[in-house]
């Protein structure tokens, strides 16, 4: 793989960097290294996501996250190229360990950008990824614990109460590397114990995630069903392609979704960084619990904590 400059715009990065959020710890050593021996930003994505997608006490990524309200895992990861928008995403994947892969895969592979269930495990098991049980046997203890049996009753019982809390977290990775490419990456087990099929933002580019060099890259994470119905990501870059920075175009997004009324609202968290590696962590609806990223550049010697702002 090379970078394209298909693209009107050429940006000049100027630094390599890469923003993770906290879940990204097994991935950001790995991912500095290779940045710093000259690697390309989608290959420091998938390995950083891939760390972090096998590592058991991550409770929301691959192994180690939630499995559905039947305990089967069902997972979501996308990626997305900035030189030339090209993406790929699974969406309720089973039975892979790492769906970053398989994301990565449709998008160098098929016509299509999105394969959701049934057909995303076939893909990944025609292209050769191997099969395997994914639900750790902590994830299994903690849905024995948390959520009981449905026995006779509809599974929807579970999710019709005013007070469903939605409890999740996912993985994100935004590079930029030496060539002046910016590649961005996210893979979530999603809402634990979600009704089953339930896909989220991180499988639905424009929503979850959008990269593209001439502005910068975005990421969501938290309430997914919020994510998609502002498309978020998309709109932050919307807002950072009319010229506003970072910090700006992730407030306008958060303060954006003052317009959802109605259906289920929980936390979001923005984690954007424009063309020249200036970050922005945003926040709205937060539970008062400190949310961090990791954030590191060329001039740094190790990654730095970036609190998220809250924008209310
Ligand atoms: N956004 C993810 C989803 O809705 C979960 C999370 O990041 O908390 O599936």
């Amino acid at each position: 793989m090379s970078c394209h400059y298909g693209l009107d715009k050429v940006p000049q990065v100027m630094k390599p960097f890469i923003l993770m959020n906290s879940e990204g710890w097994p991935g950001i050593d790995r991912a500095i290294a290779l940045l710093q021996e000259g690697a390309l930003s989608l290959d420091v994505v998938e390995e950083s996501i891939r760390l972090t997608e096998s590592e058991e006490r991550v409770k929301t990524v691959g192994f180690g996250g939630a499995p559905n309200a039947m305990g089967v895992m069902q997972l979501d990861a996308s990626c997305m190229r900035g030189d030339t928008l090209e993406s790929g995403s699974v969406g309720a994947i089973e039975n892979v360990m790492h769906p970053i892969s398989v994301a990565r895969k449709v998008m160098e592979t098929l016509p299509h950008v999105m394969l959701v269930g049934a057909g995303a495990t076939l893909f990944a098991r025609e292209v050769g990824f191997q099969e395997t049980d994914i639900l750790a046997p902590s994830a299994r203890a903690r849905f024995e614990l948390e959520c009981p049996p449905a026995g006779d009753r509809p599974l929807v019982e579970n999710f019709i109460s005013p007070n469903t809390q939605g409890s999740h977290g996912t993985v994100i990775s935004l590079v930029g590397d030496a060539h002046g490419c910016l590649t961005g990456g996210v893979s979530t087990s999603g809402w634990d114990f979600k009704y089953p099929g339930r896909v989220g933002d991180s499988a639905v580019i424009g929503a979850g995630l959008y990269v593209d060099n001439r502005y910068g890259a975005v990421a969501c994470t938290h309430c997914g069903e919020n994510a998609i119905r502002a498309s978020l990501a998309r709109t932050v870059m919307l807002y950072m392609q009319k010229g506003a920075g970072v910090r700006e175009a992730v407030t306008e997004g958060l303060l954006g979704l003052r317009a959802l009324v109605g259906g289920y609202q929980g936390q979001l968290v923005i984690f954007a960084v424009d063309n020249q590696g200036e970050v922005f962590v945003g926040k709205r609806f937060s539970d008062g619990t400190p949310l961090h990223a990791l954030f590191w550049n060329s001039t740094m010697p190790e990654a730095q904590m970036i609190d998220a702002i809250a924008a209310e």
